[in-house]
């Protein structure tokens, strides 16, 4: 049935994007009192893909819980937080540390917890319902137009939403982004790694430790990773230049490593196989010339995940991004100065995260041999030298300090 054009609004703001950026985006307005309607592509009923970010840091949880009192107690309560962190090298332990666990019901933040994305997703659309945000599903947005007074936004049934300010969180292949002429700088390698999400075995579950292996003998020498989340675990490969998809990355490929790493009993556990390239890329601008769109998450950075700082910095993007927009809608003579200022420090945030993930892929993926040597020499000398196997445990994750203006922490 063809679509008969029309016009919503005028709304203060549109959120584009139901992921969880878009989510926090919607619910970071509310709490500053604003109506909010989320505008989606994808029909109400999707189903989204895999574990993808399973790592929400303390900080997260901290703006969340802000933004809606009680999201970060529902997290905690449903990840899970591993008290164990492992490093092995090849075949030697270089590191261990089991820190005490308090009760988790004590009203403690701890320092993250680790579900599945599709789970955190759940809980903010159940956060956003319930503090009354409007959705707009299956509405694809082909065109965003800013002018000095406000912004356009079509959608694919050709209906025009006039709004005061748009937050562009439609992730990695931004409309928002394309519409305003905003290009992305940086690299995108040919080099990948594979991320498996595996359902434990009740029955006789593994240790819940995160377990970072280098050079695993029965891998060829690559490098993987198991990380918890409630429920499984994801395991993380690390593939080399010149391996194929093929032979890593397609499901019989993955139960074969799979099974080489953690046993026979997990090869048909397998619940999501993906297959994932390092990119690092920033956008030139989180911004329009008429400072009416605001980009937030995936719209505007993209980086290898050591770290975890993809979602975890689009959490604290949509924080910024919704106090700039309700501080511009109060006080419209400095709107641009609070845009600007939310862009400024929030490009420079997105750039520490990109160069603190460059570093940790050349770690793990050492240009020089002479990386490597020293990997093996601080494994090595670990026994004797217990900073050595601390080096090896934490630079695979990248720096943690040193986001230069981005002050909602370090993400
Ligand atoms: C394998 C893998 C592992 C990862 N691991 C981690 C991790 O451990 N920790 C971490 O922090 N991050 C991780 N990430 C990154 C994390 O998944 C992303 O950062 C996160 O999904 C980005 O959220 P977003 O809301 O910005 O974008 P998305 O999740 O991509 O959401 C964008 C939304 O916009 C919608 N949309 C797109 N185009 C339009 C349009 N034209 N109109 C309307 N709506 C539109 C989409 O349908 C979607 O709902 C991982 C990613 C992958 C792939």
């Amino acid at each position: 049935m063809p679509h008969t054009p029309s016009e919503r609004g005028p709304h203060p703001v549109l959120v584009i994007g139901a992921g969880p950026v878009g989510l926090t985006a919607a619910l970071a307005l509310r709490s500053h009192g604003l109506p909010v309607t989320v505008v989606e592509a994808d029909p109400e009923d999707r189903i989204r893909p895999g574990s993808r970010a399973l790592f929400v840091h303390r900080e997260s949880l901290e703006l969340l819980g802000r933004i809606s009192p009680g999201l970060d107690r529902t997290l905690i309560r449903n990840g899970v937080t591993w008290p164990t962190r492992r490093t092995v090298y090849r075949t030697r332990e270089v590191f261990a540390r089991t820190y005490p666990q308090g009760p988790q019901d004590e009203g403690r933040t701890p320092p993250f917890t680790s579900l599945r994305q599709v789970e955190t997703e759940r809980h903010l659309m159940a956060a956003c319902r319930e503090a009354g945000v409007v959705f707009r599903w299956d509405a694809p947005v082909t065109a965003v137009e800013t002018d000095r007074d406000g912004a356009r936004v079509v959608t694919a049934d050709g209906t025009t939403w006039h709004a005061q300010y748009v937050i562009g969180a439609d992730g990695a292949r931004s409309e928002v982004r394309r519409s305003q002429g905003i290009t992305m700088s940086g690299d995108r390698s040919e080099a990948f790694h594979v991320v498996v999400d595996i359902e434990e075995d009740p029955d006789d579950p593994l240790p819940l430790e995160r377990v970072f292996t280098y050079e695993h003998p029965a891998l060829g020498g690559r490098s993987v990773m198991r990380v918890p989340f409630a429920g499984g675990f994801q395991m993380d490969l690390q593939c080399k230049d010149g391996d194929r998809p093929e032979d890593w990355a397609d499901d019989a490929a993955a139960r074969s490593w799979v099974a080489k790493v953690v046993g026979e009993r997990y090869a048909d556990r397998l619940l999501w196989v993906s297959r994932y390239h390092f990119l690092h890329v920033v956008a030139d601008t989180f911004t329009d010339s008429e400072h009416r769109v605001l980009l937030v998450g995936e719209a505007c950075h993209l980086f290898p995940p050591f770290g975890a700082r993809g979602m975890n910095s689009g959490i604290a993007d949509s924080v910024a991004a919704a106090e700039a927009v309700a501080r511009s809608l109060a006080e419209p003579a400095e709107r641009a100065q609070f845009v600007e200022a939310f862009a400024h420090s929030r490009r420079e945030a997105a750039r520490f995260n990109s160069e603190a993930a460059r570093t940790a892929l050349a770690h793990l993926r050492p240009r020089h041999r002479v990386t490597r040597l020293r990997q093996a020499a601080g494994a090595a000398l670990s026994t004797v030298v217990p900073s050595c196997g601390e080096w090896l445990e934490r630079a695979p994750y990248g720096p943690r300090t040193g986001a230069p203006t981005n002050t909602r922490g370090r993400y």
